[in-house]
C-alpha cells in the first residue's frame, strides 16, 4: 500500500472525550471514529486490524471443529419471552417493533436463536457433539458505553455453542475451546490470565474469563503465586480468618447521630473504628427488598449477590424504595427492627458490640449483637476479595492485577433447551434436552484491549499478527529521486516475498513520517533517507531503539532477510 493513496487521517491532538489510551490512539492514529456514544466506524487501517484477530479467532475455530455460519442480529420477541429473558436481560437490551408491531431485538447474544435455529433438525444423538459459531455485531445498550472499543453499544463478538448428549462431552468441548482462547491470546503475542468467572445474565453453573493483562482495565483479578488459584473479583471467594470475640455483650443503646449518614462519618463522630460498624445495604429483587449486612470497611460485590438468590435483577435500592419500604432514608438503615429479611456477610460473623444505623433518622445504635438483637437469616460471602485475604485454597495471601476481559466461556447445561423444547434422541430411543455450552470473544474489543497492552509516549506497538502492516518503508525525502525509486523497489520486493509493506511516500517532512510511523505502530521501519548515500538503509523496530543499518546489494536479499530476522525477533 502508498501511503499516499491511503487513507488514515491522523490527529496531532488528543480528542477531548477520550478516556482511555486506546481510544485516544485508536482515534488520533486514524484507526476509528465516533458516530455516537459506543458507536465506531473503523477506517481502512482500524479494518485492517480487525481482520486480522477475526481471521486469527476463525482458524483457531475451525481448527477445534467449530462450524461457522451466520445469524440475524434483528430476533423475534417470542424466543426470548420463553426463556424468561426478555425481562431478565435488562435494559442493555435494544429492543423494537416493526410496521406491524411484532416486537423484536437486536441482539445482545444469540443462545435463543441458536437453540430455536437447530432444535427441529438436530435430532439425533449421532448428530452430536456438534459446535457453531459466527462472528457477527452485537448490540448492549451499556449503561455507560466509554473507553472506545472496549465497551461499545454496537460491537463484533464471536460466539459459540455447542450442544452434546453428556456433561463429559460438554467437558472436552470446554476444554477445547479453554485452549483455543489460549492460542488465539498468545499467536497476538498478549498477556493473559484464564481465569475463574462468574456467570451473570447468560447463566449455567462454570465460567472462565480470558483477560489481558492492563493497568487501566476493568476487571480485577485476584490470583494465588502459591497455588494458582485465578478468579475475577465478580466471583473470588476467599478463607474467611476472623477471630471470634471475647468481648461480653453490653447493652444495646440508641444515640444521636445528627447528620451523619456514611461510614466514615459515624466512626469520626462516635470515635471508633471503621471496622466496628456494620453496614445495612437495602437491595431489589424479584422477590422484593432484603437488608445485607457486611462490616464497615468492607464493600459488597453485587455480583456474589445476584449469584447466590439467583436473581441477576437484584440492584441496590433507588432511596425512594427505602424509604417507601421500611420508613427510614438510607445512611440511619440498620437490622433492628427491619421490616424486611436481614442476611449477613461473613465478615459480621464474630464481631460484638458493633454500630448499626437506628432505623430512625438521625439516631444509631451501639453496642449491637445479632441473635440477641436481631436475626440474620442466613451468612453468606458477598464480600469483594482484595488483595491481601487468603487464598481458598491454599490460604497465601492473595494478590490482585486489572485487566480486560476478551473472552468468556460457560458451561450451561440444559438451561435454554429444556425452556426451549430443544430435544434429541437418544441412542434408547428417549428424548432428551440437548447439553449446551456457550463461548464468547470479543473482537472488536481485542484490538483495544492490544493496544491498551502496548503502546508508549509516541504511539501504539501492534503485536506482529494484528499489525495493520508488519512493515513501513519511509521514504524520508520523496523529491529524491534515487530515494524513492530504492523505496518503491524494496517495496515490491517486500511484499512480493509475504511481508506486508506500507510505504510512505506522502509529501511531507521526514520527521512528520516518522512521528505518524510511531502512532500506527507498525513493527518494522526501513528509513529510506540520508544513508542511502553510503548505499544504506535504516531498520528499527518500534518497540526498540537500536537501528540497524543494511548496505542494499542487487536484489534487496539482504534486506529481506534483516527484515524477516527483526521481525521474527520481535517479542512484546
Ligand atoms: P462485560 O462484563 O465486560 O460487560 P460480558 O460478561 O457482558 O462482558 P459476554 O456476554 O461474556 O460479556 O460477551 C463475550 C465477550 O464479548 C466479552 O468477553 C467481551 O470481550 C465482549 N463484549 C461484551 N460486551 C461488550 C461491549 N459492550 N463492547 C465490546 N465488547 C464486548
Ligand atoms: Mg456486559
Amino acid at each position: 500500500m502508498h501511503w499516499s493513496k491511503f487513507y488514515s487521517p491522523t490527529l496531532k491532538e488528543s480528542p477531548s472525550d477520550s478516556e482511555l489510551k486506546s481510544q485516544e490512539l485508536l482515534i488520533r492514529g486514524g484507526f476509528i471514529r465516533k458516530a455516537a456514544a459506543g458507536v465506531y466506524s473503523y477506517l481502512p487501517l482500524g479494518f485492517r486490524v480487525l481482520e486480522k484477530i477475526t481471521k486469527i479467532v476463525r482458524e483457531e475455530m475451525n481448527a477445534i471443529g467449530s462450524l461457522e455460519l451466520l445469524m440475524p442480529i434483528m430476533q423475534p420477541a417470542e424466543i426470548w419471552k420463553i426463556t424468561g429473558r426478555w425481562e431478565d436481560y435488562g435494559p442493555e437490551m435494544v429492543k423494537f417493533k416493526d410496521r406491524n408491531k411484532r416486537e423484536f431485538t437486536l441482539g445482545p447474544t444469540h443462545e435463543e436463536m441458536i437453540t430455536t435455529l437447530v432444535k427441529n433438525e438436530l435430532k439425533s444423538y449421532k448428530q452430536l457433539p456438534i459446535t457453531f459459531y459466527q462472528i457477527n455485531t452485537k448490540y448492549r445498550d451499556e449503561i455507560r458505553p466509554r473507553f472506545g472499543l472496549l465497551r461499545g453499544r454496537e460491537f463484533i463478538m464471536k460466539d459459540a455453542y455447542s450442544f452434546h448428549t453428556s456433561h463429559e462431552s460438554l467437558d472436552r468441548t470446554y476444554k477445547d475451546m479453554y485452549t483455543a482462547y489460549s492460542k488465539i491470546c498468545e499467536r497476538m503475542d498478549l498477556k493473559y490470565f484464564a481465569v475463574d468467572a462468574d456467570t451473570g445474565a447468560i447463566g449455567g453453573n462454570n465460567s472462565h474469563e480470558f483477560t489481558i493483562l492492563a493497568k487501566n482495565g476493568e476487571s480485577n483479578i485476584l490470583f494465588c503465586e502459591q497455588c494458582g488459584y485465578a478468579a475475577t473479583d465478580e466471583k473470588a471467594e476467599y478463607k474467611p480468618d476472623y477471630p471470634e470475640s471475647d468481648e461480653k455483650m453490653k447493652a444495646l443503646e440508641l444515640v444521636k447521630t445528627p447528620d451523619m449518614k456514611t461510614v466514615e462519618n459515624v466512626s469520626e463522630f462516635l470515635g471508633v473504628e471503621k471496622g466496628q460498624i456494620v453496614k445495612s445495604m437495602v437491595y431489589s429483587g424479584r422477590k422484593g427488598i432484603v437488608m445485607v449486612l457486611i462490616r464497615g470497611d468492607m464493600e459488597i460485590k453485587e455480583s456474589k449477590l445476584r449469584s447466590y438468590f439467583g436473581d441477576q435483577t437484584l440492584r441496590k435500592a433507588l432511596p425512594e424504595e427505602v424509604l417507601d419500604s421500611l420508613g427510614v432514608p438510607i445512611g440511619y438503615l440498620g437490622p433492628i427492627g427491619a421490616k424486611c429479611p436481614v442476611f449477613a456477610d461473613l465478615s459480621v460473623k464474630n464481631m460484638r458490640n458493633y454500630v448499626v444505623g437506628g432505623m430512625k433518622e438521625e439516631y444509631h445504635y451501639i453496642n449491637a449483637n445479632h441473635d440477641r438483637d436481631f436475626k440474620v437469616s442466613d451468612w453468606i460471602d458477598v464480600k469483594t476479595v482484595t488483595e491481601g485475604d487468603l487464598c481458598p485454597k491454599c490460604g497465601h495471601p492473595l494478590k490482585t492485577k486489572k485487566g480486560i476481559e476478551v473472552g468468556q466461556i460457560f458451561k450451561l447445561g440444559t438451561k435454554y433447551s429444556e425452556k426451549l423444547n430443544a430435544f434429541y434422541v437418544d441412542s434408547d430411543g428417549s428424548q432428551k434436552p440437548f447439553i449446551m455450552g456457550c463461548y464468547g470473544w470479543g473482537v472488536s474489543r481485542t484490538m483495544a484491549a492490544a493496544v491498551e497492552q502496548f503502546y508508549d509516549a509516541n504511539g501504539i506497538i501492534w503485536p506482529r499478527a494484528i499489525a495493520p502492516f508488519e512493515v513501513v518503508i519511509t521514504v524520508v525525502n520523496v523529491a529524491n529521486s534515487e530515494q524513492l525509486k530504492v523505496g518503491n523497489s524494496l517495496y515490491e520486493k517486500l511484499n512480493a516475498n509475504g511481508l506486508e509493506t506500507l510505504i510512505d511516500d506522502r509529501e511531507v517532512s521526514g520527521g512528520f513520517k516518522f512521528k505518524d510511523a510511531d502512532l500506527i505502530g507498525i513493527p518494522l521501519r526501513i528509513t529510506v533517507g540520508r544513508a542511502l548515500k553510503n548505499g544504506d538503509v535504516e531498520m528499527k523496530l518500534r518497540n526498540s531503539k537500536d537501528v540497524v543499518k543494511v548496505h542494499l546489494e542487487d536484489g534487496y536479499d539482504g534486506v529481506l532477510e534483516a527484515a524477516r530476522g527483526m521481525l521474527n525477533a520481535y517479542k512484546l
